[in-house]
């Protein structure tokens, strides 16, 4: 199979490229990239007025196989994706049961295989059963194909098997991925704690519940001279601290998903539980923190924290709903209409916390655009305008806030290996 790009834009953060170029696939991979290829290919796209850009990479998906496969399945959100424009995404352990054996993390990977149009890379525990106690094998983990490590959805709250974690992913050379909330502080809140919880009368989350956490896994992290990459950072002092740890050596990234950049705590005022997430939605001047932290590059990564629910759950009372809202699907168009378009970032640095970045993180070759390397693409219209409908979701669940919200950058094309693995 063979396959000419033609006339696209070609955004390329890693290498710096931005210009008209046209790209020529074979099998799976890039063979060249030029002006005015005239090779003969099986299918040619047009891509003119459209933007070419590596497939996004999301480090925090949440599938739901296996367990509740009624909110999705590795075949949903991997269309799911595709249609966002991603073509590799990192699922997250806390599933039922949890991925923390080398059986389940081949089940991940063959399922994939098999059913998935995009690749999906596993994440595996922290501990067992994520129970805080036991180390999961990590090494065995990291041979099958886990590609880092985490507890998601819970926080190791034991320091020293936090700090034994740590010393293993040293030696693997990669990340741990922590979930940082002090769930002695947390515990039953919905929403953050502040002038919102008080008038609506909902129990509250500090931010502190988050930024305990975070100061500890920094000086954790130092202890055991690793890495560390916090999930969903949500507040200014977790950023800051964040800010701190690094100008002191200390190796310390972070990913922002794009409903913490972009709302704020008093749209839970609607009792919208499609506002109910954790970390929960929290103040202007987080938000505002935030974006800055996008511009300054203390942010790497945007991350999705994808996370369906079927409606019955969503229908409950909003104390009682479960947390999360999906986001594969909306990601890239809310990075441009609330990131790119008011300048906060330019396109390739957008594009950068959605692809490249992730992957050194990971130590994945992917997320760039060069011949020789894997044919994953995405080409969308940066102008061209969509509204976000629950009908068009190719995820098993709809819970989204973005409902109804017109979004830019409408994604035409995924490229997965050099096939086409969505069309708009
Ligand atoms: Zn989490």
């Amino acid at each position: 199979m063979s396959l000419l790009i033609k006339g696209g834009r070609v955004v390329d953060p890693m290498s710096g490229t931005d210009e008209i170029l046209d790209i020529f696939i074979r099998g799976e991979k890039i063979l060249k990239i030029g002006k005015g290829i005239t090779f003969s290919a099986k299918k040619i796209i047009d891509a003119t007025d459209s933007i070419v850009i590596p497939g996004l990479i999301d480090m925090h998906t949440h599938l739901r196989d296996p367990g509740r496969e009624d909110e999705e399945t590795i075949r949903s959100g991997t269309l799911a994706a595709a249609r966002g424009g991603f073509t590799t995404i990192c699922c997250m352990p806390n599933t039922s049961p949890v991925i923390d054996d080398i059986s389940l993390v081949r089940y991940i990977l063959r399922k994939a295989e098999k059913e998935g149009v995009v690749e999906v890379l596993p994440i595996a525990s922290i501990s067992k059963n994520e129970d805080g106690e036991t180390l999961s094998e990590m090494g065995k983990l990291r041979r099958e194909g886990a590609v880092s490590f985490s507890d998601d959805g819970k926080w190791v709250r034991n320091a020293h098997l936090m700090r034994r974690a740590l010393e293993y992913v040293k030696m693997l050379n990669l990340p741990l991925i922590s979930h940082c909330e002090n769930e002695d502080l947390s515990k039953n809140g919905v929403i953050n704690e502040g002038i919102f919880s008080t008038i609506l009368g909902l129990p509250g989350i500090p931010k502190e519940a988050e930024e305990v956490a975070v100061f500890r896994d920094i000086c954790l992290t130092r202890l055991a001279n690793s890495s560390l990459h916090i999930a969903h950072i949500s507040t200014v002092s977790s950023l800051n601290l964040v800010r701190e740890a690094r100008k002191r050596g200390i190796k310390v990234s972070c990913e922002v998903t794009p409903h913490h950049f972009t709302l704020s705590e008093e749209l839970v005022r609607s009792f919208d539980t499609n506002t109910k997430i954790n970390p929960p939605l929290r103040g202007k001047d987080d938000v505002k923190a935030l974006r800055e932290g996008l511009k300054d590059g203390s942010i790497e990564v945007i991350a999705t924290d994808h996370a369906p629910h079927t409606p019955e759950e969503k229908e409950l009372d909003y104390a009682l709903a479960p947390f999360g809202i999906i986001g594969l699907e909306t990601a890239l168009g809310l990075v441009i209409k609330e990131l790119v378009k008011p300048e906060i970032l330019t396109l390739s640095q957008g594009i950068a916390k959605l692809t490249v970045n992730p992957a050194r993180i990971l130590n994945l070759d992917r997320g760039r655009i060069r011949e020789e390397g894997l044919a994953n693409l995405a080409i969308f219209n940066l102008n061209e305008e969509w509204e976000v409908k629950k009908e068009d979701f190719l995820s098993l669940s709809k819970n989204s806030p973005f409902v109804g919200w017109s979004l830019p950058g409408k994604v035409k094309w995924t490229i997965f290996k050099g096939k086409v693995a969505y069309r708009s």
